[in-house]
């Protein structure tokens, strides 16, 4: 039965109104009489969802995924993607520690590579770099895409990505036509609160303005801003993102907030957003079924509208 969970919930809630309401019911014919709607309402099972059955429909392309030093990684993360149907992650090790150094990079990308050749069915690799290192940064993208990577993972808060220290590593990237991802963060507004650089915010964190100024710089990228669903404002972020047509949002993280894909889609369209998990895998697909996308629609956020811009460079899955 294909019916999303929207209407199985609230098919089954009508079901019940009607028990508990019985006679108060308004068009009843005759007082604690059912019409023969209520009666049909009444007598008939809920519909149900089989929700394994639509998880396992849709292809999947995880844009936004990570791997970690430790010795059920990747073994853990491809564990989740096969008993979701997720054909491929996109996997990188962030570079979450200060300074980031071309030694410390370069480790971390050895861990991806590793990763990659070890599970070239399932895993495509990003690196990691820091622009205050041009020259190795430069270097080290040419290693990684020799070896196989498809573009850079999530990009991390040494430098903003509007900074003119990320000129030359954006412009190597459009030449080669990948996808430009980063981190990204916008905390919640209340009361006017806006996020603070103190001592708990990287300085140099990229927010949604960053990516509009650096999009408007090189209209030729294609940039990827990361996990809407990371706990930040994410109706500011799609807000503020609306008029960036070459900013592209992946739908990652562990908050599911009601209504949060089907606002993104609103105001995106349906084709800037990419299916992620940044590892909160049941959540993010768990989001994207809840919603009340299509299922055309849900198509392209699950795997075509990644698929579709991986095939600029010729690095899409098929
Ligand atoms: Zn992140």
């Amino acid at each position: 039965m294909n019916i999303d969970r929207r209407k199985f919930v609230s098919r089954s809630f009508a079901g019940a109104a009607g028990i508990l309401a019985g006679s108060h019911l308004k068009g009843l014919s005759a007082p604690g009489r059912l019409t023969a709607k209520q009666e049909e309402a009444l007598s008939s099972k809920p519909e149900k969802y089989d929700l394994m059955r639509e998880v396992m429909k849709y292809r999947k392309i995880d844009a936004h995924a990570h791997i970690y030093f430790a010795d059920n990684s990747p073994r853990e993360q491809l564990d989740f993607g096969e008993r979701l149907g997720i054909e491929k992650q996109v996997i990188s090790r962030y570079l979450s520690i200060m300074p980031g150094t071309p030694e410390q990079f370069r480790e971390y990308n050895d861990l991806t590579i590793k990763a990659i050749k070890k599970y070239p069915d399932h895993l495509l690799g990003g690196f990691v770099l820091n622009p205050a290192y041009k020259k190795e940064s430069l270097e080290e993208i040419k290693r990684c895409t020799d070896a196989g990577m498809i573009g850079p993972g999530e990009l991390y808060y040494q430098v903003k990505i509007n900074d003119p220290l990320y000129y030359p590593i954006i412009e190597k990237l459009i030449e080669l036509k990948m996808i430009i991802f980063s981190h990204a963060e916008c905390q919640l507004g209340v009361g006017g609160y806006r996020m603070k650089y103190n001592g708990y915010k990287e300085p140099n964190t990229s927010i949604p303005e960053d990516f509009v100024d650096i999009a408007r710089r090189y209209p030729e990228g294609i940039f990827q801003y990361a996990h809407i669903g990371g706990g930040g404002d994410w109706e500011y972020m799609c807000k503020t993102l609306q008029h960036s047509p070459n900013v592209y949002v992946d739908t990652s993280g562990s908050n599911n907030a009601e209504n949060m894909i089907d606002f993104a889609v609103e105001l995106l369209g349906e084709d800037r957003l990419f299916f992620a998990s940044d590892n909160s895998y049941h959540q993010s697909i768990g989001k994207i079924l809840a919603s009340n996308l299509t299922e055309a629609q849900k198509k392209k956020v699950f795997f075509d509208n990644y698929n579709n811009l991986l095939k600029k460079g010729g690095r899409n899955v098929d």
